[in-house]
């Protein structure tokens, strides 16, 4: 029996949304609402007959939701909202309880709505996504992925933070990291396309607006940058990641400001955006750089500088490298940025790409390495879609 999956994934600025026939993995429709809430924002919508994208302002993310279920029925990709049977979201935290997904119930629905105190860029995004559409898709079951559970591999000696411990007993303060609906489809996709040996020790650059570094040995998630929220790690567009935890009460007596006020301004106003006091988008970044705007090089020197570290760190931590992944919206689409990063690492050992295929790759895997290299080099296409739709097939046949 075949199903249809309609898969939503909210990110901070976008909502990326797939139709996917199950279980022949066909992708009917896919798509995204582009830079919410920023005056260029777009729709785009790509399936066997149409391929459009709009430019449309969208002030909020259930604007952008709304759209995207309207226009499922205005480009004819069905004819009835009963055609729907499962609707997978991506929830970014699911703390200790979620260790895999899960139907979505009254409980689970309040324990996401409870953990959205950890990620309040991400879970009450993904909810809204939920609570919108459990009421316009009459028959669809809903699932819940959550983008913690890969990484609950982690050992605890790794993943424990060093204050007092009832605080993660008690409190359960500790490290979860996210992206890891993205980290398992990279993992599988080297495992497939560059085989077992390739995937033994890799580290996974997931460079988008939210950024993350992950260390991954033999399948497993053994590290990553991001912490008990979201915020922690490399710098990102608008998250500072790692800084100085007495930063925060130093900024709020100098400027009369509450612990609230200085953490919304670390998550929407730091990382590249507040840097380059312009803007957090690295296509943006990377054009002002070359025009000598120094604010701009600032921003990508600490962004650069921040991975590297991480990658070092990791290549300790797992013995050596294999493969080196660059994905998500940067890692994927700016060969200068991949270019940085690996200029960095080359006194360090022997990685290296090769400056066509960097600038030309476009295919859904594609291996940068040169000749010299004796580590993989590869860019990927994520796609935390397909994850989605096969863990959604699963929990509601
Ligand atoms: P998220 O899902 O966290 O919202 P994405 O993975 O969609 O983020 O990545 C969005 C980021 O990708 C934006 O900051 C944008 O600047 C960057 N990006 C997209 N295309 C390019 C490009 N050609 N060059 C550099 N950066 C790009």
């Amino acid at each position: 029996m075949t199903n249809k999956i309609l898969v939503m994934n909210s990110g901070s600025s976008s909502i990326k949304y797939q139709l996917v026939e199950m279980p022949s993995e066909k992708i009917l429709v896919k798509g995204m609402v582009d830079a919410i809430g920023t005056d260029h924002s777009s729709f785009s919508l790509v399936n066997d007959k149409n391929k459009l994208k709009e430019s449309l302002l969208f002030s909020n993310h259930e604007e952008g939701l709304k759209y995207i279920i309207n226009s499922l029925l205005k480009y004819h990709v069905i004819s009835d909202y009963c055609e729907i049977d499962g609707c997978g979201h991506r929830v970014a935290h699911g703390g200790e309880n979620f260790n895999q997904s899960v139907l979505i119930s009254d409980d689970v629905e309040r324990e996401i709505d409870q953990l959205g105190i950890l990620a309040p860029m991400h879970n009450p995004m993904n909810l809204l996504g939920y609570q919108i559409l459990k009421d316009i898709l009459p028959n669809a079951k809903h699932v819940a992925v959550f983008d913690t559970s890969f990484h609950q591999t982690i050992s605890k000696d790794f993943y424990t933070y060093p204050i007092s411990y009832h605080y993660y007993t008690e409190d359960h303060i500790r490290k979860y990291g996210f992206h890891g609906t993205s980290c398992k489809y990279i993992t599988l996709k080297v495992n497939e396309t560059l085989g077992y040996e390739a995937s033994r020790r890799l580290i996974i650059c997931h460079l988008g607006n939210g950024a993350s570094i992950t260390a991954v040995r033999d399948g497993k998630s053994i590290d990553t940058s991001m912490g008990l929220t979201p915020l922690g790690g490399i710098a990102m567009g608008t998250r500072c990641g790692n800084i100085d935890p007495s930063i925060i009460e130093y900024i709020s007596q100098l400027k009369h400001k509450s612990v609230t006020e200085v953490l919304a301004e670390l998550n929407y106003q730091s990382g590249l955006l507040g840097l380059s006091e312009n803007s957090y988008d690295m296509r943006i970044l990377c054009e002002s750089m070359h025009t000598g705007n120094k604010k701009a090089k600032l921003a990508i020197d600490v962004y650069i500088k921040r991975i590297v570290d991480y990658i070092g760190s990791y290549y300790m931590h797992l013995g050596g490298l294999d493969t080196l992944v660059f994905t998500a919206g940067i890692g994927e689409n700016s060969f200068e940025i991949r270019k940085m990063v690996v200029d960095r690492l080359k006194g360090a050992v022997n990685i290296d790409i090769d400056e066509d295929k960097n600038k030309k790759c476009s295919k859904e895997v594609e291996n940068i390495s040169s000749s010299h290299s004796t580590i993989n080099v590869c860019v990927i296409k994520t796609n935390e879609e397909m994850m989605i739709a096969k863990d959604t097939y699963r929990l509601i046949c």
